[in-house]
C-alpha cells in the first residue's frame, strides 16, 4: 500500500467518524484532495486508490494536470483565486468552481459556458471572517451576489452553496465559529431560495488541521491537502 493510499484511508474513516460524531451519513460528505503543487504522478496513485476528485489552486498548474483529464471519472473543483480574464480556461476544465466572489467573474464564466455548451457547478466564496488576506465576498454581501447572479439569467451556472476559508489559527476549534456562522448565513440564503437545490445546500469548509470541526458543524465538502499528499514541495519563484 503506498503512502496516499494509506493517507485517503485513514481520511475518509476519520470523515466517517466525525460524521456519525454529529449524526450524519459519512455518503453526505465528498472529499476534494487538494493536489496543489503535487505532480500528476501523486493524482493517478490517488485515482489508483479509487479517489476521484481533486482540487487545484493555480489555473495553469491545474490545466496541466486537468486539461486532459487523467481518467474519465476525475473532477476538478477549482479552489484557487480566480479573475475573470482567466475564465474560459477554469470553465474548461472544472466540474466545480469554488471560488466565485463576483458577478463580473459569475457572467463570465456562463458567457465562456454558453460557448461550450457546458453546466457548471459553482460556490461562493464568503470571506467569513472577514480576513483582510483571504479573498470572497463579505458575509453582509452575499445575498446581493445571489440576487444578481439570479437577476443576471446565467443559465450555465448551477449555484450549489457556500465555501470557506476561515483566518488561519493553530487551533482546529478556533475555526468552529466560522464554520458555524457559514452555516448559518447558507440556511438564510436557502430559506431565501437562492441555491438551485435549497433542499441540499452545498457547504465547502475545513481542511487538513480542521475538517473534523467542519464536518460537525455541517461541511459537505472538505478540502484536504497535506493529510493525504504530505508536506507540499514548497513554491520556488
Ligand atoms: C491548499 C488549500 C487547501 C488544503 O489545505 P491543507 O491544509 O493542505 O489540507 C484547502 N482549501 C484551499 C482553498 C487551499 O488553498
Amino acid at each position: 500500500m503506498t503512502a496516499i493510499q494509506d493517507n485517503l484511508e485513514t481520511v475518509n474513516r476519520k470523515i466517517k467518524e466525525s460524521a456519525e460524531k454529529s449524526g450524519r451519513k459519512a455518503s453526505g460528505i465528498k472529499l476534494v484532495a487538494v493536489s496543489k503543487r503535487f505532480p500528476a504522478e501523486a493524482v493517478q496513485e490517488a485515482i489508483k486508490a479509487g479517489h476521484f476528485i481533486f482540487g487545484e489552486n493555480y489555473l495553469q498548474e491545474a490545466a496541466q494536470k486537468f486539461g486532459t483529464p487523467p481518467d474519465p471519472l476525475a473532477r476538478l473543483h477549482f479552489i484557487g483565486h480566480l479573475q475573470s480574464n482567466k475564465a474560459k480556461t477554469a470553465a474548461a476544465i472544472s466540474h466545480t468552481i469554488e471560488t466565485v466572489d463576483s458577478l463580473k467573474l459569475a457572467a463570465a464564466l456562463n458567457k465562456h459556458l454558453l460557448g461550450m455548451g457546458k453546466l457548471l457547478d459553482i460556490l461562493i466564496q464568503v470571506n467569513i471572517g472577514a480576513d483582510p488576506d483571504k479573498s470572497g465576498v463579505m458575509p453582509e454581501e452575499t445575498e446581493d451576489l445571489l440576487l444578481n447572479i439570479r437577476r443576471q439569467n446565467l443559465s450555465c451556472l448551477r449555484v450549489c452553496g457556500l465555501m470557506t476559508m476561515p483566518p488561519r489559527t493553530a487551533e482546529p476549534e478556533a475555526a468552529r465559529p466560522h464554520f458555524r456562522n457559514l452555516a448559518n448565513l447558507a440556511g438564510e440564503l436557502a430559506a431565501r431560495e437562492l441555491f438551485a437545490d435549497n433542499q441540499k445546500v452545498e457547504l465547502s469548509m475545513g481542511m487538513s488541521g480542521d475538517y473534523h470541526v467542519a464536518i460537525e458543524e455541517g461541511a459537505t465538502i472538505v478540502r484536504v491537502g497535506t493529510a493525504i499528499f504530505g508536506q507540499r514541495p514548497v513554491l520556488i519563484t
